[in-house]
């Protein structure tokens, strides 16, 4: 089969750190052109914005959207509508209804729509997830610390509604989570810290239960300078098996194993590659459904406002 013809649009922090670089290493696929309104590459196809690369006649098959999630759904529905698979960065979008509207025109359209969440490639979370099934649960404690002003430096979309705040790491814990816990959970409250100055929150906590009524919890904050904190641990009735690192790594029962190198995004282009060859999508939207809930049922605080 002939390589995918892809096109990025928005040509941003991720796409640069990572997209490219596994889209390069990535066999079945092939960057053919970049549609952002302030950037450009050498070598492929530049555009504006996703209408000029639609609209151009560059034979493309697929497009990996990395743009903020708002204004997503208005890309992808325009890609889909063309023809062509997408590939969404996470959050799939910003809210859930437009995800479910993508997934059916996808399907009517006989595309493929692969919802990411990279952080689920973390080398860790497959062994965890494996271990766990095999396990008694007693709790899992999610705590997922960063520095806002390191990791999202100037990014207005991201304090704005849908831009998700502090949800925005904070999906890549839940994505982990839902993919290794053997059974579901559901939220029991929330609250959420917004600064004065901003329309989304800087620090999450949130307790969920399983139906067996066992406790996961997850404290969410943006504000840790100093090192900084992704863990995920969950109490087993033979010892804890821990995630750190963003679930790169893995302690079980006190014993550190070793975890391999990071694959995350070579691993997303290397099952989009898959998926569109079996002609299959893959929409979970079950992290996305915890944040929707921690809004709905979230209490709000008004701290400190936040400057960049
Ligand atoms: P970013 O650095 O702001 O890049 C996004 C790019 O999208 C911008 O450079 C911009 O390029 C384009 N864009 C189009 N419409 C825009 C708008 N209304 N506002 C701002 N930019 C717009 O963001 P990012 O960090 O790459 O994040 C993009 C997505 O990837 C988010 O969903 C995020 O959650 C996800 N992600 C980010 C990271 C990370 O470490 N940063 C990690 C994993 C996933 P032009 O101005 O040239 O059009």
């Amino acid at each position: 089969m002939s390589n995918i013809r892809l096109g990025i649009v928005g040509l941003g922090k991720i796409a640069r750190d990572q997209h490219l670089g596994a889209i390069e290493a990535t066999a079945g696929i092939e960057l053919a052109a970049v549609a952002s309104r302030n950037a450009q590459l050498e070598s492929v196809h530049c555009f504006h914005d996703i209408e000029d690369m639609l609209a151009s006649g560059v034979a493309l098959d697929a497009v990996s959207l990395c743009t903020p999630p708002q204004g997503r759904f208005a890309q992808a529905k325009a890609a889909i509508a063309a023809g062509k698979h997408v590939m969404l960065e996470k959050p799939p979008g910003a809210s859930l209804s437009e995800v479910y509207a993508l997934e059916r025109f996808a399907r009517e359209k006989g595309v493929t729509l692969f919802a990411t969440w990279h952080s689920r490639e973390a080398a860790a979370v497959e062994p965890a997830r494996e271990l766990l099934a095999k396990r008694s649960i007693r709790s899992v404690s999610v705590e997922w610390k960063e520095d806002v002003r390191h990791w999202h430096p100037g990014q207005a979309w991201i304090w704005e509604p849908g831009g998700l705040g502090v949800f925005d790491p904070g999906i890549n814990a839940l994505s982990i989570v839902t993919r290794i816990m053997p059974e579901s959970f559901h939220l029991v409250g929330s609250s959420l810290s917004f600064p004065a100055n901003r329309a989304a929150p800087i620090a999450a906590s949130l307790s969920f239960e399983t139906a067996a009524g066992l406790p996961v919890s997850a404290e969410f904050d943006w504000r840790q300078t100093g090192p900084q904190t992704w863990d995920i641990r969950v109490e087993t009735d033979e010892g804890p098996v821990v995630l750190t690192h963003g679930g790169s790594r893995l302690n079980v029962d006190g014993n550190a194993r070793i975890i391999e190198e990071d694959r995350e995004y070579r691993n997303l282009y290397k099952r989009f590659v898959a998926l569109v060859a079996s002609a299959q999508s893959d929409v979970d939207l079950s992290p996305l459904v915890h944040v929707a809930d921690a809004f709905m049922l979230g209490r709000r605080l008004t701290v400190e406002a936040f400057e960049d």
